[in-house]
């Protein structure tokens, strides 16, 4: 019985070797083959690294050139019609991944509630299942050649068919029994190869809760599949949050372990007297966050599992895979050290799980890990004390806060806004990006590392700021921006300029295929030592006559777009980044700002994947926008931007974060969604993005003043703006310009 296990690693190389190695071959200049050597060189060095940490249940499979629920997708024959004819089968993975010429690209979207975006299998009554374990059949021989014995890594059936859709409508879940029967005889092939392999089934799906259906099929597919070859030992794993209600048919379905989350999950303890002589793949190293595990708390928890199930029945792992936390520290040499000791990125979390299972299983420590025992100690209590997270005066005065919102209700607000704004029905707007040109982004690039002046920098960045409120006074626009030219990031530009905030120079994560972001560090109590965006705003202002838009990002997307330290609630961290833009605002109306947008593009992506837990996120993260724009006047008029499309069950939260005006994305559904709003009585103005900015394609005059006349089917002229549907940062001017010229006149054509 393995003493430890991790439930994946990272594979995008700590250098992001596969991400240049993917991005030189779809660029023409490298063959194929050089793809293949980076990858092989990454598992290798990948398995050496666990092996050299004493990770004894090592995974293989957890790799992939791309995403690995296509690659399961690819594993069952579930080729949507498309991509059938391309023959090459490298081509025809990069092309359902990325798309060509001629077809679209498969959908991607968010894996649960992480940053990381999976593709979406499509499935219809035309999918031809069929077996192709060439990938996995290849890397369990690569790991063997290596000379370990893996455990082989597969995304499970039920999480399969549940992120599937139906491009026919039907039920995905008619395939059920095909799918599983591919998964029979994949199970099958690898007992040929090594009988006695652990074969883990990520199951996360079951994380989400208590949906009938999916429970009732549980036990069945499991005992399915563990009849399929008795001898292989298999494992399902769930993540994310808790799986409690699945313990029960796992224990009989005849599968070897289960993997519980204790770290997103402590509710999986109450379903530990149900686990009946399953092992537990027990997942106390946090697979998510950044921090440096408290040996000894954990160790505490670990005594309270075995209370319930027998020691040598529990394997110490990562709660999910390591695939959402960067590589490691040690190329960081530009953290402030003491910030360091607190941190643990995947390489040092391999070392964690060792440290707690040679503890907690009783093996007698060798002298450098007793040292790294110590040294956990002393992390975790100088983190408790630090004065460079703990900041009296930011808690003091989030104690003594008594003013939670505006003053007045929308309905007075709005009157002595219009008075003063004095902007007209289907007022024109944008959502405060325009485009980032390379030499935008080389000046930028310039200015950090210190090559130009900050005079040079702000000539440059003035020069874009002027260029671009001419462009937007020259098609009359009504309420301008100054284009954001400053930011590279919307959480990044506000978390340089908080206390609070720290920054890695290789903290890459995957985010989708070869793209990584660096997520900020948010360790410490958050303050603002001066203004953020006052003097771009300010200058923007006195260039014009008309209106120019303030633009901020809101305290949930700031949290929610960070790794945020785990020692405090999120709420009190939520309100502290809240008061922060509170005086943000406070600043801009005082220099004259009349219109301020606090964007809040992650609110939705925040909320937990249980139902149950929805409450208690909202009143959080409502209270914190709010509390955000509480310093707003009356007259100030508070915009805020949301960019998904999903609506319906957060309508009511989103009418009481109570902005003035929301813009949102909706070029793609028609006037659908804001039947929603109407249904619920939406008493606040709307910006329905008009059209979708994620296409370089120009939309017509008459297309909009179609989808314009749809709008007021809904809502009356007083109450709609009219705008892209999101920043306009990734388009290309020659695009932009003609885009939102054809806005304006559409919007003059309707207003006749
Ligand atoms: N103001 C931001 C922009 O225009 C909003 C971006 C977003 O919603 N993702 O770029
Ligand atoms: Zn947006």
């Amino acid at each position: 019985m393995p003493k430890n296990t991790i439930i994946g690693f990272p594979r995008i190389g700590e250098k992001r070797e596969l991400k240049h190695a993917l991005e030189a071959y779809w660029s023409g200049q490298t063959a194929f083959a050089t793809v293949q050597q980076t990858a092989l060189t990454l598992k290798r060095r990948h398995w050496g690294y666990q092996q050299q940490a004493g990770i004894a249940l090592i995974s293989c499979n957890d790799f992939s050139l791309y995403d690995t629920m296509l690659d399961t997708a690819v594993m069952l024959g579930a080729i949507p019609l498309r991509f059938a004819d391309i023959s090459d089968s490298t081509v025809q993975y990069f092309t359902m991944a990325r798309g060509d010429e001629k077809r679209v690209a498969m959908e991607m979207t968010k894996w649960f509630n992480t940053n990381y975006h999976y593709i979406v299998p499509e499935l219809s009554a035309q999918t031809r299942f069929k077996l192709n374990a060439t990938k996995v059949l290849s890397e369990l021989e690569e790991a063997r050649a290596f000379g370990i014995i893996p455990k082989v890594n597969l995304i499970g059936p039920l999480t399969f068919l549940s992120l599937a859709k139906a491009t026919d409508n039907s039920d995905v879940f008619a395939h059920l029994d095909r799918v599983v029967e591919l998964y029979e005889q994949l199970l099958t092939q690898l007992a040929q190869h090594a009988p006695a392999l652990y074969v883990q089934f990520d199951e996360p799906i079951l994380s989400l809760g208590t949906d009938p259906l999916t429970q009732a099929r549980l036990g069945g597919v499991y005992k399915t599949l563990s009849c399929a070859s008795p001898a292989l030992k298999l494992i399902v794993t769930t993540y994310f949050d808790h799986a409690k209600e699945s313990v029960v048919s796992l224990a009989k379905s005849g599968v070897w372990g289960i993997g519980l989350d204790f770290v997103h999950g402590k509710e999986n303890l109450d379903a530990l007297g149900e686990l009946g002589d399953l092992h537990l793949i027990a997942g106390v190293v946090d697979g998510r966050n950044v921090w440096k595990n408290d040996i000894r708390t954990t160790l505490e928890l670990l005594e309270r599992i075995a209370s319930q199930v027998p020691k040598e029945r529990i394997c110490i792992s990562t709660s999910c895979s390591l695939l959402h936390v960067p590589y490691t520290l040690a190329h960081e040499s530009k953290l402030d050290k003491t910030l360091s000791t607190w941190l643990s990125f995947a390489l040092e979390k391999l070392e964690e799980v060792t440290l707690l299972s040679q503890c907690f299983h009783g093996a007698p420590l060798s002298p450098a890990k007793t040292q790294a025992l110590e040294a956990n100690r002393a992390a975790a209590a100088s983190r408790k004390t630090s004065d460079k997270i703990h900041n009296k005066q930011v808690q003091t005065r989030l104690q003594t806060t008594t003013k939670w919102k505006r003053d007045l209700p929308y309905t007075k607000r709005i009157v002595v806004q219009k008075a003063a704004l004095n902007y007209p029905d289907l007022a024109t707007t944008t959502i405060g990006s325009f485009p980032q040109t390379p030499a935008l982004r080389h000046v930028r690039r310039e200015y950090k590392n210190g090559t130009i002046s900050s005079a040079v920098y702000e000539t440059h960045i003035k020069a874009y700021i002027d260029e671009c409120l001419a462009f937007q006074e020259s098609i009359d626009l009504d309420v301008l921006v100054h284009g954001e030219p400053e930011r590279n990031d919307m959480v990044e530009y506000f978390g340089e300029q908080l206390e609070g905030f720290a920054f890695t120079q290789n903290g890459w994560v995957q985010s989708y295929g070869s793209r990584c972001v660096k997520p900020p560090l948010l360790y410490g109590d958050i303050s603002r030592p001066s203004p953020m965006t006052v003097a771009w705003i300010t200058y923007a202002q006195s260039k014009t006559q008309k209106i120019v838009k303030g633009m901020l990002t809101g305290p949930v997307t700031i949290l929610n777009w960070s790794f945020v330290r785990n020692d405090k609630p999120k709420k009190e961290i939520a309100q502290q980044i809240a008061l922060a833009i509170c005086d943000e605002i406070n600043d801009l109306q005082e220099a004259g700002i009349g219109i301020v947008q606090v964007d809040e593009a992650a609110f939705k992506e925040g909320y937990p994947l249980r139902q149950e837990k929805h409450a208690q996120y909202e009143e959080w993260a409502l209270e914190s926008f709010r509390l955000s724009t509480s310093s707003a006047h009356p007259r100030t008029q508070i915009h805020t931007h949301m960019c998904y499309s999903e609506f319906r069950d957060i309508i009511h939260t989103i009418k009481a974060m109570d902005a003035d005006v929301i813009s949102i994305e909706t070029a793609r559904s028609g006037n659908k969604l804001l039947q929603i709003f109407k249904e619920i009585g939406y008493e606040q103005e709307i910006g329905p993005g008009i059209y979708d900015i994620h296409s370089p394609r120009v939309p017509s005059v008459e297309e909009m003043v179609t989808q314009i006349h749809a709008l007021l089917e809904v809502f009356p002229k007083e109450q709609l703006w009219i705008n892209p549907d999101c920043g306009l940062k990734t388009r290309k001017w020659e695009e932009v310009k003609p885009s939102l010229a054809n806005m304006v006149t559409a919007v003059n054509a309707v207003r006749g």
